[in-house]
């Protein structure tokens, strides 16, 4: 007798849940430790949960990708790649059509 077993939650749906993280603008960095630093908008915060409950794969997943899940971040305005913030702190601002305090989760939110 062959028992197939049906888990609740498969890779492929943790791997969706991150690709929609990701459209959202979320920011997922794997730090020492095994430990996942999540910079989620708002919007998106309740899938958190649920990636938390999943954590092995996350960290497999995220090891896959070297460490990082993140959309390269672009202008909401003119949607340029051409973003500049000092230190890497803060918002950026573009260098092709001048626009000042884009934060992080718009820039990398996929329009
Ligand atoms: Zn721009």
């Amino acid at each position: 007798m062959i028992l197939v077993v049906e888990t609740f939650s498969t890779p492929t749906t943790i791997i969706e849940l991150v690709g929609n993280l990701k459209k959202a603008g979320a920011v997922l960095t794997l730090e020492a430790d095994e430990k996942i630093k999540f910079q989620v908008p708002e919007s998106a915060a309740h899938l958190i949960d649920m990636l938390a409950q999943h954590k092995a794969q996350l960290i497999g997943i995220l090891q896959a990708r070297g460490g990082r899940v993140a959309t390269f971040p672009r202008c909401p305005n003119c949607l340029s790649f051409a973003l500049y913030r000092r230190d890497n702190l803060g918002n950026f601002a573009c260098e092709t059509c001048g626009l000042k305090g884009i934060d992080e989760v718009t820039a990398r939110r996929v329009h």
